[in-house]
């Protein structure tokens, strides 16, 4: 099947972008939208594509966080032609992210509009505590990743409004961290994965799990999950009191294997 016709032109202001009339939608790297549009799921009477605004591909340095342009590719930030904020983890999440065609055209901020449950930066971002950026018809607004996805393939996003970019902050070289991820297979969408972050200079820590039926669940009580003092099988059982977990053992694994990475880094 193919997407139902459609016009398209490129976006060549940013200003452009909180004018979009109905039925019109924007496009960056196509990965997800293409598909949904070939499906038919989604359809839209005109594609405006954001991929090459220069104001949406510029990763800048500031001091405590990197903010990404929400048009940086998943391949950019893999090939570290971006500013590292998290000790190259952001690099390995990308590498892992799909096939190198995808990640060629994929976005940061295009996964986390998509908001798929099982994306990479969905969970990643989350564990490393990231900002979102937004720009709409009322100026600008920050959201803590935590509440910028309210459910599967939903976000706080409103009509005409944009991601603008994504800050991460940014950590000490003593900070440790783990991802996790099953998947039937290299390239495939997580089944369950989890992220661990330890930062002990600034007092920070989180564990969250991902691919669930809704958006990550940043856990209560990450210290003692770290320390040892609430294993990670009572705090996914905790966390089922939140919300319902439907592949409970795998996301038990993939916190235990986060937490194992994690603290293998103190160790170094
Ligand atoms: C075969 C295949 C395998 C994949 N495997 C994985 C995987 O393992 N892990 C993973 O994380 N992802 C995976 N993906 C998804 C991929 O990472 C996509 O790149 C990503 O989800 C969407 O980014 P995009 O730039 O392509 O967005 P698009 O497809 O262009 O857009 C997606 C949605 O976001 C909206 N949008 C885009 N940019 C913005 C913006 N700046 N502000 C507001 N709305 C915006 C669009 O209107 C659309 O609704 C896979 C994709 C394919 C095709």
């Amino acid at each position: 099947m193919k997407a139902a016709a459609f016009d398209f032109s490129r976006a060549s202001d940013i200003n452009e972008l909180t004018a979009l009339k109905e039925g019109e939608k924007f496009v960056a790297g196509n990965q997800s939208l293409g598909p949904m549009m070939n499906l038919r799921l989604v359809r839209a009477n005109r594609l405006v594509d954001i991929a090459t605004l220069p104001a949406l591909r510029k990763a800048n340095e500031h001091s405590n966080h990197v903010e990404f342009g929400a048009a940086v590719t998943h391949a950019e930030i893999e090939d570290g032609e971006t500013p590292d904020p998290a000790n190259g983890w952001m690099k390995k999440a990308a590498a892992n992210i799909a096939h190198r065609a995808v990640r060629n055209r994929g976005t940061i901020g295009g996964s986390l509009a998509h908001a798929d449950p099982a994306a990479d930066w969905v969970i990643v971002l989350t564990g490393l505590d990231a900002k979102v950026a937004l720009i709409g018809p009322d100026g600008e607004r920050k959201v803590n990743i935590e509440d910028f996805i309210t459910g599967p393939y939903t976000t706080v996003l409103k009509e005409n409004e944009f991601i603008a970019s994504v800050e991460v902050p940014k950590r000490p070289t003593s900070a440790c961290w783990g991802y996790w991820k099953f998947m039937r297979q290299v390239g495939e969408f997580a089944k369950a994965s989890a992220t661990v972050l330890i930062d002990q200079e600034n007092g920070f820590y989180r564990c969250a799990l991902g691919a669930l039926e809704g958006p990550p669940l940043v856990l209560p009580r990450p210290l003692d999950i770290i320390e040892g003092d609430l294993g990670p099988k009572k705090a996914v059982e905790d966390a089922l009191s939140v919300r319902k977990i439907a592949s409970y053992d795998m996301h038990v694994a993939a916190l235990e294997r986060a937490l194992e990475q994690a603290k293998e880094g103190l160790r170094l």
